[in-house]
């Protein structure tokens, strides 16, 4: 997975992909946030070896974990949403493609999950959309 970060340097936040240890701007120590962006690959890791396994609430906590780390993530979001389609609860998958259409409004996956939901009777609140 490719690592886009911005810097947290003070006055600082350059855009950095692919970080090495330290910001080539402001110098500062990049390592501890790379180790919480790792953290949250290793939980998404696990998130999908549980959605494979079927072992859908397995695969919320390892997602809720991940999104700790990484909470700007709406991949993250769009795939918690479908673990809870497939535990039948439609409300708290619309509530979390909700989340990932607000991080990210140009995400297909998010606005194809609303649908779906929609048209399975789900009444969504357009108004948190915006
Ligand atoms: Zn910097």
């Amino acid at each position: 997975m490719d690592i886009r970060i911005r810097c947290p340097g003070p006055g600082c936040g350059l855009e950095i992909s692919d970080p090495d240890k330290h910001c080539p701007v402001c110098g500062i120590d990049l390592e501890p946030l790379l180790k919480l962006i790792e953290t949250g690959h290793y939980y998404y890791n696990e998130a999908l070896k549980n959605i494979a396994a079927k072992d859908f609430f397995a695969a919320i906590e390892s997602l809720a974990v991940a999104r700790a780390f990484n909470p700007r993530d709406a991949g993250l979001c769009v795939l918690t949403g479908k673990a809870y389609i497939e535990m039948g609860q439609l409300e708290k998958a619309a509530e979390f493609f909700v989340r990932a259409y607000r991080l990210d409004r140009a995400g297909k996956e998010a606005i194809n999950g609303l649908q779906w939901l929609s048209e399975a009777g789900v009444s969504l609140n357009m108004s948190s959309l915006l």
